[in-house]
């Protein structure tokens, strides 16, 4: 046996008793003839204290950092206990040392406060792995895998892999693709999820499906994006939205439970997606916080909106608000006692081009009750005050207000909202709150193309009581200008996200499982007939077999782990994961091939851009 205990688990209940550790070198600490050991492994660490003097094997023992050793010793009471990690009250004062494997010093030191930059720890991530933090972030991974698999398992949801190498169907992101030797000129397409797979098990009657599954998209990387990721993917049959729901809050509470042991108290809200963009700006809001954004140009009442007052503002003669499409503010608690200086940062932080504002306008509502803005050329006081009763302000707020058009705008006013919620520290770290959106718009419009897409995929059904309108009228948008006005602009699609503190971290739908309406969805998506069939053949075909009706959802895995360990970044919870370019710097992928590999895949690469 290389060991009998491991580096984390050795106390004062061990004292006396004689123990074989195996490990890491991660500091030496020299005194004299005596040597302190910081020995780890992936439970902890264990100080060794080899006195020289004592016993003649150590002697000239030439360790270094990061040698893999063996260490037999006896249990000690340290005098200077450290009482920061669990074995911080003994030491091993050892009796035998073996070397069992030499170390080139390391890149950087291996130690969670490491001096090692990103992109260095990620050429050596086999390295950066074996750090504390790090390792956390991997067990923490496991941990969640683990919990969501045993919920789904005791929810009779069964495991069915499908497969990696199939047939490529861009809509959406952009496919990776590989080239097939076997079929000279044919590539195969990596799935961008197991989208039709599932659908295709439930037209088989395995009624509950899950897949803890890579997904792969050739997606320019946004912020804390990778081509390839994780998905909890799951796929019900003979249920409506209801049970999707309720059955998805309870994988979620129970992975809560499971890893943070936080028990989710109440109910899980369920907001539209119109509500959630008209009071916060934004499909996916953090709702921790208030801060609802006031339409100051809107005649329309939202639920849970701020209470609207029509066009409140307007033909004031201040040109900008008169002049813009939509002028939207948030009410600031605290804000009044800004200084200009605030003032002026906080306008440079909206006019930035992320943001793209021309300006803030702000509006004191005093501790005192008096009331100041930086128009006060055009508002009387009297006016201030109403527009402070209809944001909801209280005395102390500041009100925040942007202008301009409608989408921009009130884009802004959201990035906004998140970044006081922040600064102010509303966005608590250990708080978590969860949210359904729902009833997103079955289509955007493409201007480019001058077609419908589909918003979540074409396989999302509509509502039930808006097939009809799908199915009765043409989607053919004959006025590009008044695409609003087609009757497709308004179907909602039965599908929902769940969000956690301002992140999705799920979503899916309803499905279409009737072969007619299917055919519909691909002539408004703008396919011919024969294109779709080409595409999607089996899926039409599969719908003439008794489909029954069905429904899903997954969970981005990554970024559920990275919430849940309190993470910014996705990649501190993938073991290997890309930069921000798409590549792997360790393995130095991708890469070019060969010649003759190239010339086996009848593959000839084109040099000009
Ligand atoms: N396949 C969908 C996605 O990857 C999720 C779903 O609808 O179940 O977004």
């Amino acid at each position: 046996m290389f060991r009998t205990h491991t580096c984390g688990e050795l106390g004062l209940a061990n004292l006396n008793q004689e123990v074989t550790l195996a490990g890491w070198v991660q500091t030496l600490r020299k005194f004299g003839s005596i040597t302190f050991v910081d020995l780890r492994d992936r439970y902890g660490i264990t100080q060794l204290l080899l006195d020289e003097t004592q016993h003649s094997s150590l002697a000239g023992s030439p360790l270094g950092r990061e040698y893999v050793i063996q260490a037999t010793g006896i249990v000690s009471e340290r005098s200077s206990k450290n009482l920061q990690i669990p074995t911080g009250e003994i030491e091993i004062k050892v009796g035998k040392i073996v070397i069992l494997n030499k170390s080139v010093t390391p890149p950087f030191t291996i130690q969670d406060d490491t001096d090692g930059g990103d992109d260095l720890r990620m050429k050596f991530r086999y390295l950066d792995l074996r750090r504390q933090v790090v390792k956390k972030n991997i067990e923490l991974r496991y941990a969640v895998n683990r919990a969501a698999r045993n919920y789904l398992h005791q929810k009779h949801f069964i495991d069915i892999e499908t497969p990696f190498l199939i047939k490529s169907t861009p809509e959406g992101a952009r496919d990776f693709v590989v080239p097939s030797r076997m079929n000279a000129g044919q590539f195969y397409a990596l799935p961008q999820s197991p989208q039709t797979f599932k659908q295709l098990l439930m037209v088989s009657g395995y009624d509950r499906y899950y897949q803890v599954v890579k997904c792969f998209r050739d997606e320019d990387l946004r912020a804390d994006r990778q081509p390839e990721f994780t998905q909890i993917d799951c796929e019900m049959s003979f249920i409506e939205q209801n049970d999707i729901l309720e059955m998805f809050e309870g994988l979620i509470k129970y992975i809560f439970k499971e890893v943070k042991g936080i028990e989710y108290k109440g109910e899980i809200e369920r907001m539209t997606w119109e509500d959630a963009m008209w009071v916060y700006g934004n499909d996916k809001p953090d709702i921790r916080f208030d801060m609802k954004i006031a339409n100051l140009k809107s005649p329309i009442k939202r639920k849970g909106a701020v209470e609207a007052g029509g066009w409140i503002i307007a033909n004031a003669g201040f040109p900008v608000f008169d002049n813009a499409e939509t002028v939207l503010a948030i009410s600031v608690p605290g804000g009044a006692t800004w200084t200009r200086k605030q003032f002026d940062e906080l306008t440079d932080w909206v006019k930035r081009p992320q943001i793209g504002m021309q300006g803030l306008v702000y509006i004191r509502y005093n501790e005192d009750g008096t009331i100041k803005s930086s128009v006060d050329k055009f508002y009387s006081e009297e006016k201030l005050l109403s527009i402070a009763s209809y944001c909801q302000s209280q005395k102390g707020d500041v009100i925040l207000i942007l202008a301009g058009r409608e989408e921009k705008t009130r884009k802004a006013i959201s990035d906004l909202r998140l970044e006081l919620g922040e600064r102010l520290g509303l966005r608590k770290k250990d708080e978590y709150t969860l949210l359904w959106v729902l009833d997103f718009p079955l289509f955007e419009y493409s201007e480019e193309d001058n077609r419908w897409v589909a918003r979540h995929h074409p396989f999302t059904a509509p509502k039930p009581d808006q097939i009809s309108t799908m199915i009765n009228h043409d989607p053919v948008i004959s006025n590009p200008e008044l695409y609003l006005e087609h009757p497709y602009a308004n179907i909602k699609a039965n599908a929902y996200d769940m969000v956690l503190n301002g992140n999705e971290i799920g979503g899916g739908s309803i499905r279409i499982y009737q072969r007619e309406l299917q055919e519909k969805m691909f002539d408004a998506l703008g396919m011919t007939r024969e294109e779709a069939n080409h595409k999607f053949g089996f899926l039409l075909g599969a719908f003439e077999y008794g489909a029954p009706p069905h429904g899903g959802i997954a969970f981005g895995f990554d970024r559920l782990c990275a919430i849940l360990g309190g993470s910014e970044s996705i990649r501190d919870f993938i073991a290997f994961p890309k930069n921000n370019s798409g590549r792997d710097v360790m393995l130095d992928a991708p890469s070019t091939i060969d010649e003759k590999q190239l010339r086996e895949l009848f593959i000839e690469i084109r040099t000009e851009k």
